[in-house]
Protein backbone atom coordinates (compact mmCIF):
# COMPACT_ATOMS: atom_id res chain seq x y z
CA UNK A 1 0.00 0.00 0.00
CA UNK A 2 1.45 3.38 -0.74
CA UNK A 3 1.55 6.31 1.95
CA UNK A 4 -1.71 7.23 2.80
CA UNK A 5 -2.93 10.89 1.27
CA UNK A 6 -4.25 14.17 2.64
CA UNK A 7 -5.62 15.79 -0.12
CA UNK A 8 -7.41 19.01 -0.57
CA UNK A 9 -9.53 20.28 -3.38
CA UNK A 10 -10.01 24.13 -3.46
CA UNK A 11 -12.98 24.25 -5.74
CA UNK A 12 -13.38 27.64 -7.71
CA UNK A 13 -11.57 29.18 -4.91
CA UNK A 14 -8.02 31.03 -4.30
CA UNK A 15 -6.45 33.77 -6.30
CA UNK A 16 -2.56 34.68 -6.14
CA UNK A 17 -2.87 36.11 -2.66
CA UNK A 18 -4.33 33.09 -1.03
CA UNK A 19 -0.96 30.92 -2.12
CA UNK A 20 0.10 32.50 1.42
CA UNK A 21 -1.45 29.58 2.75
CA UNK A 22 0.07 27.60 1.18
CA UNK A 23 3.38 29.40 2.15
CA UNK A 24 2.09 28.38 5.98
CA UNK A 25 1.21 25.18 5.57
CA UNK A 26 4.50 24.04 3.49
CA UNK A 27 6.56 25.57 7.10
CA UNK A 28 3.67 23.56 9.40
CA UNK A 29 3.61 20.69 8.19
CA UNK A 30 7.39 19.68 8.23
CA UNK A 31 8.01 16.13 7.14
CA UNK A 32 4.76 14.14 7.73
CA UNK A 33 4.42 10.64 7.12
CA UNK A 34 1.53 10.58 4.26
CA UNK A 35 1.38 12.35 0.91
CA UNK A 36 0.08 15.85 1.07
CA UNK A 37 -1.60 16.88 -2.42
CA UNK A 38 -3.88 20.51 -3.08
CA UNK A 39 -5.76 20.47 -6.12
CA UNK A 40 -6.21 24.26 -6.57
CA UNK A 41 -7.85 26.15 -9.52
CA UNK A 42 -6.42 25.51 -13.02
CA UNK A 43 -4.79 29.01 -12.70
CA UNK A 44 -3.20 28.07 -9.86
CA UNK A 45 -1.70 24.90 -10.47
CA UNK A 46 1.43 26.07 -11.88
CA UNK A 47 2.12 29.52 -9.27
CA UNK A 48 1.62 26.35 -6.51
CA UNK A 49 4.00 24.31 -8.32
CA UNK A 50 6.28 26.69 -7.62
CA UNK A 51 6.40 27.06 -4.44
CA UNK A 52 5.91 23.01 -4.00
CA UNK A 53 9.22 22.56 -5.31
CA UNK A 54 11.23 20.65 -3.44
CA UNK A 55 8.48 20.18 -0.95
CA UNK A 56 6.08 17.24 -0.09
CA UNK A 57 3.57 19.06 -1.29
CA UNK A 58 2.22 17.62 -4.74
CA UNK A 59 -0.36 19.54 -6.47
CA UNK A 60 -3.05 18.30 -8.82
CA UNK A 61 -6.04 19.51 -10.77
CA UNK A 62 -9.82 18.86 -10.17
CA UNK A 63 -11.41 17.97 -13.92
CA UNK A 64 -9.58 17.37 -17.49
CA UNK A 65 -10.96 16.91 -20.66
CA UNK A 66 -11.14 13.56 -21.85
CA UNK A 67 -9.66 14.03 -25.20
CA UNK A 68 -5.78 15.03 -25.91
CA UNK A 69 -6.32 18.58 -27.75
CA UNK A 70 -8.86 20.04 -30.68
CA UNK A 71 -11.70 22.39 -30.52
CA UNK A 72 -13.11 21.81 -26.70
CA UNK A 73 -13.43 26.06 -26.08
CA UNK A 74 -12.59 26.59 -22.45
CA UNK A 75 -11.15 22.71 -21.89
CA UNK A 76 -7.83 21.78 -20.44
CA UNK A 77 -6.31 18.34 -21.51
CA UNK A 78 -4.45 16.75 -18.84
CA UNK A 79 -0.79 16.80 -20.72
CA UNK A 80 -1.86 20.73 -20.59
CA UNK A 81 -2.61 19.97 -16.81
CA UNK A 82 0.88 17.69 -16.30
CA UNK A 83 2.73 20.39 -18.30
CA UNK A 84 1.85 23.34 -15.79
CA UNK A 85 2.78 20.73 -12.55
CA UNK A 86 -0.27 18.57 -11.79
CA UNK A 87 0.53 15.12 -10.94
CA UNK A 88 -2.96 14.14 -9.50
CA UNK A 89 -6.26 14.80 -11.24
CA UNK A 90 -9.62 14.93 -9.79
CA UNK A 91 -12.55 13.07 -12.09
CA UNK A 92 -16.04 12.69 -11.51
CA UNK A 93 -16.52 14.87 -8.30
CA UNK A 94 -20.19 15.05 -7.47
CA UNK A 95 -20.39 18.87 -8.12
CA UNK A 96 -19.33 18.06 -11.72
CA UNK A 97 -21.60 15.29 -12.35
CA UNK A 98 -24.37 17.69 -10.90
CA UNK A 99 -23.59 21.04 -12.84
CA UNK A 100 -22.35 19.79 -15.54
CA UNK A 101 -24.25 15.96 -16.14
CA UNK A 102 -20.73 14.11 -16.23
CA UNK A 103 -21.91 10.69 -16.85
CA UNK A 104 -20.35 7.37 -15.37
CA UNK A 105 -19.10 6.72 -19.00
CA UNK A 106 -17.76 10.36 -19.43
CA UNK A 107 -15.61 10.13 -16.61
CA UNK A 108 -14.02 7.24 -17.41
CA UNK A 109 -12.87 8.52 -20.19
CA UNK A 110 -11.44 11.09 -18.18
CA UNK A 111 -9.73 8.51 -16.29
CA UNK A 112 -8.13 7.15 -19.15
CA UNK A 113 -6.80 10.07 -20.53
CA UNK A 114 -5.29 10.82 -16.82
CA UNK A 115 -3.33 7.53 -16.91
CA UNK A 116 -2.92 8.19 -20.82
CA UNK A 117 -0.42 10.63 -19.32
CA UNK A 118 0.60 8.73 -16.09
CA UNK A 119 -0.84 10.87 -13.95
CA UNK A 120 -2.83 9.58 -10.91
CA UNK A 121 -6.57 9.93 -11.13
CA UNK A 122 -8.71 10.39 -7.87
CA UNK A 123 -12.13 8.81 -9.13
CA UNK A 124 -14.68 10.16 -6.92
CA UNK A 125 -18.44 8.32 -5.90
CA UNK A 126 -21.12 8.80 -3.31
CA UNK A 127 -25.12 8.66 -3.21
CA UNK A 128 -27.29 11.79 -2.39
CA UNK A 129 -29.58 12.06 0.42
CA UNK A 130 -32.09 10.48 -1.02
CA UNK A 131 -30.34 7.12 -2.81
CA UNK A 132 -29.00 6.48 1.03
CA UNK A 133 -32.64 7.26 2.99
CA UNK A 134 -33.62 4.37 -0.17
CA UNK A 135 -31.25 2.29 1.02
CA UNK A 136 -28.89 2.06 -2.29
CA UNK A 137 -25.97 3.75 -1.54
CA UNK A 138 -23.81 0.79 -1.86
CA UNK A 139 -25.43 0.16 -5.55
CA UNK A 140 -24.86 3.74 -6.05
CA UNK A 141 -21.24 3.82 -5.13
CA UNK A 142 -20.61 -0.18 -6.98
CA UNK A 143 -22.19 1.39 -10.25
CA UNK A 144 -20.73 4.13 -10.26
CA UNK A 145 -16.77 2.45 -9.44
CA UNK A 146 -17.88 -0.18 -12.35
CA UNK A 147 -18.53 2.49 -14.59
CA UNK A 148 -16.03 5.16 -13.78
CA UNK A 149 -13.34 3.32 -13.73
CA UNK A 150 -11.64 1.57 -17.19
CA UNK A 151 -10.15 -1.90 -16.86
CA UNK A 152 -6.55 -1.71 -15.93
CA UNK A 153 -6.29 0.39 -12.52
CA UNK A 154 -3.60 -0.04 -11.03
CA UNK A 155 -3.10 1.08 -7.06
CA UNK A 156 -0.26 3.11 -7.87
CA UNK A 157 -2.23 5.45 -10.37
CA UNK A 158 -5.59 5.65 -8.69
CA UNK A 159 -7.15 6.54 -5.74
CA UNK A 160 -11.08 5.71 -5.36
CA UNK A 161 -12.62 8.83 -2.99
CA UNK A 162 -15.81 8.32 -1.40
CA UNK A 163 -18.14 11.26 -1.08
CA UNK A 164 -21.14 11.20 0.07
CA UNK A 165 -23.04 13.92 -1.38
CA UNK A 166 -25.06 15.20 1.21
CA UNK A 167 -22.23 15.49 3.09
CA UNK A 168 -20.01 17.58 0.80
CA UNK A 169 -19.86 21.15 2.14
CA UNK A 170 -22.50 20.82 4.74
CA UNK A 171 -20.62 20.21 7.88
CA UNK A 172 -22.76 16.39 8.06
CA UNK A 173 -21.11 13.03 8.26
CA UNK A 174 -21.85 9.68 8.06
CA UNK A 175 -21.23 7.47 11.10
CA UNK A 176 -18.36 5.85 11.80
CA UNK A 177 -19.85 2.62 10.80
CA UNK A 178 -21.33 4.13 7.74
CA UNK A 179 -17.56 5.01 6.42
CA UNK A 180 -16.95 1.67 7.28
CA UNK A 181 -19.71 -0.38 5.66
CA UNK A 182 -18.98 1.69 2.58
CA UNK A 183 -15.08 2.20 2.40
CA UNK A 184 -15.25 -2.48 2.90
CA UNK A 185 -17.73 -2.48 0.22
CA UNK A 186 -15.47 -0.60 -1.79
CA UNK A 187 -12.59 -2.47 -1.05
CA UNK A 188 -14.25 -5.68 -1.84
CA UNK A 189 -15.37 -4.58 -4.99
CA UNK A 190 -12.15 -3.40 -6.26
CA UNK A 191 -10.54 -6.28 -5.11
CA UNK A 192 -12.73 -8.90 -6.65
CA UNK A 193 -12.19 -6.31 -10.47
CA UNK A 194 -8.52 -5.49 -9.58
CA UNK A 195 -7.00 -8.35 -8.07
CA UNK A 196 -3.72 -7.26 -5.77
CA UNK A 197 -4.30 -3.89 -7.44
CA UNK A 198 -7.93 -3.46 -6.16
CA UNK A 199 -6.72 -4.53 -2.64
CA UNK A 200 -3.63 -2.00 -2.48
CA UNK A 201 -5.60 0.75 -4.12
CA UNK A 202 -6.21 4.08 -1.84
CA UNK A 203 -9.50 4.86 0.02
CA UNK A 204 -10.21 8.30 0.60
CA UNK A 205 -13.13 9.40 3.06
CA UNK A 206 -14.50 13.27 1.62
CA UNK A 207 -17.15 15.19 3.23
CA UNK A 208 -17.24 17.95 5.55
CA UNK A 209 -13.51 16.53 7.28
CA UNK A 210 -12.39 18.93 9.67
CA UNK A 211 -9.71 19.04 12.17
CA UNK A 212 -11.88 17.71 15.16
CA UNK A 213 -13.04 14.74 13.38
CA UNK A 214 -9.98 13.43 11.13
CA UNK A 215 -8.62 11.33 13.40
CA UNK A 216 -11.51 9.74 14.26
CA UNK A 217 -11.74 8.74 10.19
CA UNK A 218 -8.39 8.02 10.16
CA UNK A 219 -9.09 5.15 12.74
CA UNK A 220 -11.15 3.62 10.30
CA UNK A 221 -10.15 0.33 8.39
CA UNK A 222 -9.84 0.82 4.85
CA UNK A 223 -9.67 4.68 5.03
CA UNK A 224 -6.15 5.66 3.39
CA UNK A 225 -6.91 9.58 3.69
CA UNK A 226 -9.16 11.95 3.06
CA UNK A 227 -10.32 14.70 0.12
CA UNK A 228 -11.07 18.10 1.78
CA UNK A 229 -12.94 20.52 0.70
CA UNK A 230 -13.48 23.61 2.75
CA UNK A 231 -10.98 22.84 5.22
CA UNK A 232 -8.38 22.69 3.21
CA UNK A 233 -8.47 26.57 2.30
CA UNK A 234 -6.74 27.22 5.52
CA UNK A 235 -3.43 26.06 6.62
CA UNK A 236 -4.39 25.80 10.15
CA UNK A 237 -7.32 23.18 9.42
CA UNK A 238 -5.19 21.16 6.70
CA UNK A 239 -1.97 21.00 8.79
CA UNK A 240 -4.05 19.20 11.94
CA UNK A 241 -5.82 16.96 9.07
CA UNK A 242 -2.32 16.21 7.56
CA UNK A 243 -1.13 15.64 11.33
CA UNK A 244 -3.66 13.44 12.33
CA UNK A 245 -3.35 10.93 9.08
CA UNK A 246 0.52 11.16 9.81
CA UNK A 247 -0.11 10.06 13.35
CA UNK A 248 -2.77 7.59 11.72
CA UNK A 249 0.15 5.83 8.95
C1 LIG B 1 -15.09 18.00 -1.58
O1 LIG B 1 -15.37 19.00 -2.23
O2 LIG B 1 -14.56 17.05 -2.15
C2 LIG B 1 -15.38 18.00 -0.15
C3 LIG B 1 -15.24 16.89 0.50
O3 LIG B 1 -15.81 19.19 0.41
P1 LIG B 1 -15.98 19.51 1.99
O4 LIG B 1 -14.76 18.95 2.69
O5 LIG B 1 -16.05 20.99 2.07
O6 LIG B 1 -17.20 18.82 2.44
Amino acid sequence: MKAKLAAGNWKMNGLGRDLSEVRALISAMGAPSCEVLICPPATLIDRMRILADETVLQVGAQDCHAQASGAHTGDTSVAMLADAGATHVIVGHSERRADHGETDAQVQAKTQAVLGQGLVAIVCVGETETQRDAGQTLAIVGAQMRGSMPEGCTAQMVVVAYEPVWAIGTGRTPTLAQIEEVHAFMRRELTERFGSEGAAMRLLYGGSVKPSNASEIFALANVDGALVGGASLKAADFGQIVAALGAAS
